[in-house]
C-alpha cells in the first residue's frame, strides 16, 4: 500500500479503504514523526487517501506486564467472557500489550490475536511446588520435575511463570531448582518469571539468574545491581503491595502480619532503589480491575521514580524487553496518542485519545 508520490496525504477517492495516520512527538525521544499505518505495519511513507486520526504526543501504547485477565478471585477457573472484558478494559485505559505471567487456564485462539483487544504474551498456568500458591489455580511439580515442565511451557508460549516462595514458614525452591529452570527454559529459547516476596526466594532468583522478578517484596537491595547487570527485570506491582498498608497496619498481630507490613513499608524504597541501580522497571497490576496500570505509573513516581522511566515501564521499556519495537518504521501499528505530555501530569494517561492497534483505531480521539 506504500507509495512514494506526490499526492497530498488525505486525500480520498470515494470508495477507498482509508488508511489511518497519525503524527506528533513519539516518545521516548520526543522527536516529531509521521506515521502511517500500512496494515498492521508503521510506515512513514506518505499513504494515498490516508486519513490523519490524530495528533499529540506519541506512545507505542500502555504494556501491562503482570496482569491475570479471565478469572473472578484466586482459584477461581478461567472465563472467557470474562477476559475478554478485561482485555477491552485493558485497550480502553491505552494498553496494546500485556504479559500475563500466570493464567487460570491455557487462554483461547483468540487471546493476544482480537483486532479489538491487546496483544498478548503469556506464561500458561502457574508452576509452583506442591502444598504452595492458591488451591485451584496453577500447576503443582517436584523440584525433580519442574525445569521440565517449566521449559515445556516456555517452548509453548515463550513464558514460564514459576512460584519461587509462598507464605512465611513454607520453603523457599532452592537456587539449583531454579538454576535447573532457567537452563531448561533457556535452552528452548524461552524466558522465566518467577513470583518472590521473600528474601529467601529473592536471593535464590537472582542467583539463578532469572529473566525477571515478579513483586520482588522483601528482596535485599543490595541484589539490585547484580540485577542491573545480568538483566533481570523487576515487575514490583508497587499499587497493589502498597495498597494493602492501610488495611495491615488496622489488622491483628501475626507472623503474616508482620511479613506483610514490613515488606509492604519497604517496597517503595526498594523500587526507587532499583531504578536508581538501573534494574529494567516494568509496571504491572495483578488484580482486578483491569485497566489501571496508570496507577502503577503514579505510584512508581511516588516513590521517587522518575516519570520519564515510569512511562517506560509501562510503555516503551516493556514492550521492548517483551520484543516489540516502538513508533519506528517496520513496527507493529500500534499507538496511544495523548493531547499533551503525559510524562508532565501523569493523570492525562487516564484520558487517552485515540487508541490504535493493528494499525486500526480502537477508540477514537476525543471531542
Ligand atoms: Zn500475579
Amino acid at each position: 500500500m506504500a507509495a512514494h508520490d506526490s499526492e497530498t496525504p488525505g486525500e480520498r477517492r470515494p470508495g477507498a479503504v482509508s488508511v489511518l495516520r497519525v503524527r506528533g512527538r513519539a516518545l521516548p525521544d520526543g522527536e516529531w514523526i509521521d506515521l502511517y499505518a500500512d496494515g498492521d505495519r508503521w510506515t512513514t511513507d506518505p499513504v494515498r487517501n490516508a486519513e490523519l486520526v490524530a495528533e499529540g504526543w506519541l506512545l507505542p501504547g500502555l504494556v501491562d506486564a503482570h496482569t491475570h485477565p479471565g478469572a473472578e478471585a484466586p482459584g477461581q477457573p478461567l472465563d472467557e467472557e470474562l477476559l475478554r472484558a478485561d482485555l477491552g478494559r485493558h485497550a480502553e485505559h491505552g494498553v496494546t500489550l500485556i504479559r500475563a505471567p500466570g493464567l487460570a487456564a491455557e487462554p483461547p485462539s483468540w487471546f493476544g490475536t482480537d483486532p479489538d483487544l491487546p496483544r498478548a504474551v503469556h506464561a500458561g498456568p502457574w508452576i509452583a511446588q506442591p502444598g504452595q500458591f492458591f488451591a485451584d489455580w496453577g500447576r503443582r511439580a517436584s523440584h525433580a520435575d519442574l525445569p521440565e515442565v517449566a521449559a515445556a511451557q516456555a517452548a509453548r508460549t515463550g513464558w514460564a511463570k514459576v512460584i519461587a516462595d509462598w507464605l512465611p514458614g513454607d520453603d523457599p525452591l532452592p537456587v539449583e531448582v531454579l538454576r535447573a529452570v532457567v537452563t531448561a527454559v533457556h535452552a528452548v529459547g524461552g524466558r522465566v518469571a518467577v513470583h518472590s516476596q521473600h528474601a529467601a526466594g529473592g536471593a535464590a532468583a537472582v542467583a539463578a539468574g532469572v529473566d525477571s522478578v515478579e513483586h520482588g517484596m522483601h528482596l535485599d537491595p543490595a541484589l539490585l545491581h547484580r540485577m542491573a547487570e545480568q538483566g533481570t527485570a523487576l515487575t514490583p506491582t508497587l499499587s497493589i503491595i502498597t495498597g494493602t498498608l492501610d488495611r495491615l497496619r488496622d489488622a491483628a498481630d501475626s507472623p503474616r502480619r508482620r511479613w506483610s507490613l514490613s515488606g509492604a513499608t519497604a517496597h517503595a524504597p526498594l523500587v526507587a532503589a532499583a531504578a536508581e541501580a538501573g534494574v529494567t522497571l516494568l509496571a504491572g497490576t495483578d488484580s482486578r480491575p483491569h485497566g489501571r496500570v496508570a496507577d502503577e505509573v503514579r505510584a512508581l513516581v511516588a516513590a521517587g521514580v522518575r516519570p520519564h522511566v515510569a512511562l517506560g515501564a509501562a510503555s516503551w521499556t516493556a514492550r521492548a524487553y517483551l520484543g516489540l519495537p516502538g513508533l519506528v518504521p517496520g513496527a507493529p501499528a500500534d499507538v496511544v496518542v495523548y493531547p499533551d505530555d503525559p510524562r508532565d501530569d501523569l493523570d492525562r494517561l487516564d484520558r487517552p485519545g485515540a487508541v490504535v492497534l493493528r494499525g486500526r483505531l480502537v477508540r477514537p480521539a476525543a471531542g
